[in-house]
């Protein structure tokens, strides 16, 4: 649904506004820091003369554009989106992010509005009904300056760093380094480019521009827990091998079996259990059998994405990941644009998440809570509010979630995406009979290859005459997550 190109057309703008705008675009620090360290970022080998041509030329047609839609803007009063876009022959997707960007630099800000008796078509959420948002430009002093994007390490400073991974696999310099425990950016290294903060999943939010973007697809069902989205099953495989490794139904592996058979995709990225099990690796994997070694769920956070820059060879990719992680990807769709990763990324499989666990702290609660040694553990779970654990001799141990709190990731306080609302089809335990997953698919591509595996005889769907409770439940614990949910704010520490 959103371009990935940059498609603006400057034909229809008077020439002297063009010529303004390519001058004030000149300044833009992402595109003098990339121009000023070409032959650096080449010698670093992540991208080639090309790729990093096409990153340049696109983050220079962007701003040219945004100074443009910046100068439009000035003196007017605040608009909704719905009325920017009118005011531009662009893209659509284009002027929304674009408003999003200038509001990051410091150029637009952002006002909510509230409305009695909002009649706007705004689907079902409480959240909308109160109010709409407005963006006007900014009044500045003269000693105005923009804002530069830092280096992702404001993020991890400030222990809001979900540990995405996408960071280092974009870094143009190879000068990042995040692994589950810590962040490392080499000074020596960095250009000061900001790619890394714009693809940041919790540096600046993109939640209104993918709501604005699927609202206005008739498509597509509303409701405040679940998002945006197609329909909702429960489900199961039907492959005993997958049912045996499965952490629930086993959809995750299915749908991942299904593409990698059909050649919908040349490879998947997800995790892969070691022998340390509860110690997962992201992996690319390329070969159906190896994809048993994958099923089944681990609670300890992994910076799966940071192997992104590891499928070089393969175009066509499927990912499963958090919430966190489908948000990061989504963003680096959006912004800045054109780096090559993204255009390969053909599926994303997201998995619901209450929260994740630091795999020391996973350690700790396992061995202050239930005495357990965690190598007899055979499985992990959570379900109807209670963190589960199963040992070899079949024991089983429970605990409330409320008190596996401390040992919680900190990032996970600041996130209000429980089903994974920016993927093409999530996936969880919540709400659906035991060995079964939840299914709620989103695109159509999510619901293409859930049906494909369905015709296929790779998995069973259960029909509901009422799917009330499944969804009452799902949207419950959604809720509920987006009420806890702390705001993001990043200061320089
Ligand atoms: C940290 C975490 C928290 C979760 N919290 C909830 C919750 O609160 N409520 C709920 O209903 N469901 C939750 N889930 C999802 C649930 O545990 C199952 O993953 C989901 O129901 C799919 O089960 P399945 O049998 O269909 O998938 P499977 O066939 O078992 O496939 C699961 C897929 O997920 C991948 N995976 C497993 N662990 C991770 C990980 N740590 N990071 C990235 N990928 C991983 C596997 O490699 C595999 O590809 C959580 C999952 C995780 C990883």
């Amino acid at each position: 649904m959103i371009e990935k190109d940059i498609n603006y057309n400057f034909n229809m703008i008077s020439p002297k506004k063009v010529m303004y705008a390519t001058y004030k675009a000149s300044n833009n620090f992402q595109y003098r820091s990339l121009f000023k360290a070409k032959s650096d970022i080449l010698k670093s080998g992540k991208y080639d003369e090309k790729e990093l041509n096409d990153i340049i030329a696109s983050i220079f047609d962007a701003e040219t554009a945004r100074k443009y839609i910046f100068e439009e803007l000035k003196g007017k009063k605040p608009l909704m989106l719905e009325e920017i876009i009118k005011l531009f022959d662009f893209p659509t997707e284009n002027i929304i992010r674009d408003i999003f960007y200038l509001k990051e630099q410091g150029y637009i800000e952002e006002i909510f509005e509230e409305v009695q008796n909002n009649k706007l078509n705004y689907g079902e959420s409480s959240e909308f009904e109160k109010g709409v948002y407005k963006y006007r430009v900014k009044e500045h002093t003269e000693n105005f300056r923009e804002n530069c994007f830092e280096p992702v390490s404001i993020v991890y400073n400030n222990s809001v760093c979900c540990h995405c991974g996408l960071c280092s696999s974009i870094c143009p310099m190879n000068g990042i380094e995040l692994t589950r425990d810590y962040l490392y950016i080499d000074e020596g290294k960095c250009i000061n480019c900001g790619l890394c903060y714009s693809v940041c999943p919790q540096s600046f939010s993109i939640e209104n521009l993918s709501h604005f973007i699927k609202k206005s697809d008739p498509s597509l069902k509303y409701s405040v827990g679940l998002g945006y989205y197609k329909n909702l099953y429960s489900a199961r495989t039907m492959k005993y091998a997958i049912r045996k490794v499965g952490q629930d139904g086993g959809i995750g592996t299915s749908l991942l079996y299904y593409l990698l058979n059909k050649k919908l995709v040349d490879a998947v990225v997800t995790i892969k259990h070691s022998k340390d099990y509860w110690k997962p690796k992201a992996k690319v994997i390329d070969k159906v059998e190896d994809l048993y070694r994958t099923a089944g769920t681990t609670y300890v956070h992994t910076p799966i994405l940071s192997v992104l820059d590891k499928t070089e060879r393969y175009n066509k990719i499927a990912i499963v990941a958090l919430p966190c992680k489908i948000k990061a990807l989504s963003k680096g769709e959006l912004f800045p644009v054109k780096l090559p990763l993204f255009n390969k990324i053909k599926y994303k499989i997201g998995l619901f998440c209450m929260e994740s666990f630091p795999y020391e702290k996973l350690l700790k609660l396992i061995s202050n809570k239930f005495s357990a040694d965690p190598d007899e553990i055979i499985k992990m779970d959570i379900n109807r509010g209670k963190f589960v654990i199963t040992l070899a001799s079949m024991e089983i141990f429970s605990l409330p979630l409320k008190e596996c709190n401390l040992f919680t990731s900190d990032f996970c306080n600041y996130c209000n995406d429980y089903t994974a609302e920016i993927a093409d089809i999530s996936l969880g335990s919540i709400g659906s009979e035991s060995g079964w997953t939840s299914v709620i698919t989103r695109t159509k591509k999510g619901e293409e290859i859930f049906n494909g595996a369905n015709k296929d005889g790779l998995i069973e769907i259960k029909s509901y005459p009422d799917k009330k409770p499944l969804q009452s439940k799902i949207e419950k614990v959604a809720e509920l997550k987006k009420v806890s949910c702390k705001p993001i704010d990043l200061h320089v520490i």
